[in-house]
């Protein structure tokens, strides 16, 4: 993918979160694009730098490591990927939000080492909100309680709420649960525990984010439909 191959791309999508804001009398100011760069060089995250992104998301704790090394210091990079506790060391002063946080035992370790690197950490609830078994997520009725034991943790802050979304052909599908994130979100925030904010809701995908802008989105995390088809190796 060229360097303008991945401008135009931005262009759209952005046009597109545009339009959708319009359409739910939203302020396009409060929606965040993530670029997900997961898999893709850092000649290529290098290029979207250049077209002005400036947050990035990895799903994979070497990855995101490697290129925290490598790429320029004013990014903030976004851990949405399943988060292994004896890997939060390595990350815990390179993001600047947790994306996938849905256990007591993770959100533990994750403040235990924002502590010990005297950081504040910030986190998302991942929700699996269409209870998909394949799914990581804490249960939707088991949310506000899993939010309650990790305020009373040190150096640690609850930020909103995060879902994927299940894989459908028409993003229409997925409209009852981005309003079903943002509803749980409304919900949680009325019992108003210390170090919990609900400002956040990290929802949509490239097959699927103008929707859950419409419905609330805070965060859009499109890969795809900026750097084109991903290539595992293996
Ligand atoms: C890969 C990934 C994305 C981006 O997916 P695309 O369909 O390529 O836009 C978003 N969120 C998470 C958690 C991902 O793992």
């Amino acid at each position: 993918m060229s360097k303008k191959e991945i401008h135009d791309n931005l262009m759209i999508v952005e046009k597109k979160i545009q339009i959708a804001c319009r359409k739910a009398e939203r302020a396009p100011e409060e929606v965040q694009l993530i670029a997900v760069s997961k898999t893709m060089p850092v000649s290529v995250l290098l290029e979207a730098y250049e077209c002005g992104c400036r947050h990035f998301g990895e799903n994979k704790v070497q990855e995101l490591v490697e290129k925290y090394e490598q790429m320029p210091k004013d990014i903030k990079w976004h851990m949405i990927g399943h988060l292994q506790r004896n890997k939060v060391k390595y990350i815990i002063d390179k993001v600047a939000l947790i994306h996938s946080v849905d256990s007591l035992k993770l959100a533990e370790e994750i403040s235990k080492e924002a502590v010990k690197k005297n950081v504040i950490a910030h986190i998302l609830i991942e929700v699996n909100i269409a209870q998909e078994e394949t799914k990581f997520g804490v249960a939707k009725d088991e949310a506000a309680a899993l939010i309650e034991s990790i305020a009373k943790l040190p150096s640690i802050k609850v930020e909103g709420l995060m879902t994927i979304a299940p894989y459908v052909e028409n993003p229409e599908e997925n409209r009852r649960y981005f309003a079903g994130l943002r509803q749980l979100s409304v919900d949680i925030m009325e019992k108003n525990n210390d170090n919990v904010n609900m400002n956040v809701l990290s929802m949509g995908m490239t097959g699927d984010y103008e929707v859950a802008v419409e419905e609330g989105a805070t965060y859009a995390r499109v890969g795809t439909g900026i750097f084109g088809s991903r290539h595992y190796n293996g």
